[in-house]
């Protein structure tokens, strides 16, 4: 098993190899070829488990570095989580040039529009701040081909489902929706049912 049966390009298996990943973990040998696909994905797994890897290797490896308008988002619980995301994505991109914004509340809106004013590839955020950048569009989510649905349980225990879905309601339907969850509750299924086509379910 190793990262160089999946066909990606020489600047991604050339930062994977400067981060020390020499083998895909279990969830990273199921997800990425799925995902390079760009077929649907529900993946159950846990923190710890190689999960952010697991998407953002594919995801950088299918954005179009020449196309400045975001062709990635994803969602995450918390601020934390979606700083961790953003680093993890630009250092897997860093060959690429992979640009990456994050963005969470308690920090200046206006800083953050004008992050997204400038070539940005991959959005990562907190659902409410997402959903009020679109609102007010600062974040153009016409070109948008890539979703991420990270922690998907915490993410609708914190109780921002109705955000969830007003973000998703904004974007194309013809995009790729991965969807990652520890556990699979109903609130979790439902949201898999009504948002995913047709999704491959992998549980490592
Ligand atoms: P995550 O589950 O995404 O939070 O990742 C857990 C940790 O595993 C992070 O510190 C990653 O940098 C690391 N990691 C992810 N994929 C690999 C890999 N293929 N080889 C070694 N470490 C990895």
């Amino acid at each position: 098993r190793s990262f160089h049966d999946y066909g990606l390009s020489e600047d991604i298996t050339r930062a994977l190899t400067t981060l020390g990943y020499t083998q895909p973990t279990d969830v990273q040998h199921g997800v990425i070829p799925i995902a390079l696909q760009e077929r649907d994905l529900t993946v159950k797994s846990r923190t710890g488990s190689g999960k952010t890897a697991a998407f953002g290797i594919p995801i950088c490896e299918l954005v179009e570095w020449g196309e400045n308008r975001p062709q990635a988002l994803i969602l995450t619980p918390t601020r934390e989580l979606a700083d961790q995301v953003k680093q993890d994505m630009i250092n897997i991109g860093r060959f690429k040039r992979i640009k990456a914004v994050a963005l969470y509340g308690k920090q200046p809106f206006a800083r953050q529009k004008l992050e997204l004013h400038q070539k940005c590839h991959v959005v990562v955020g907190t659902p409410g701040r997402v959903l009020d950048h679109i609102q007010k569009g600062t974040l153009d989510v016409e070109r948008l081909r890539y979703l991420v649905i990270d922690e998907a349980d915490e993410m609708l225990r914190m109780g921002f489902i109705e955000q969830v879905g007003a973000i998703i309601d904004e974007l194309p339907t013809d995009r790729t929706t991965m969807l990652f969850s520890a556990t699979l509750p109903t609130d979790v299924e439902q949201l898999c049912h009504q948002y995913l086509r047709d999704p491959i379910d992998i549980e490592i």
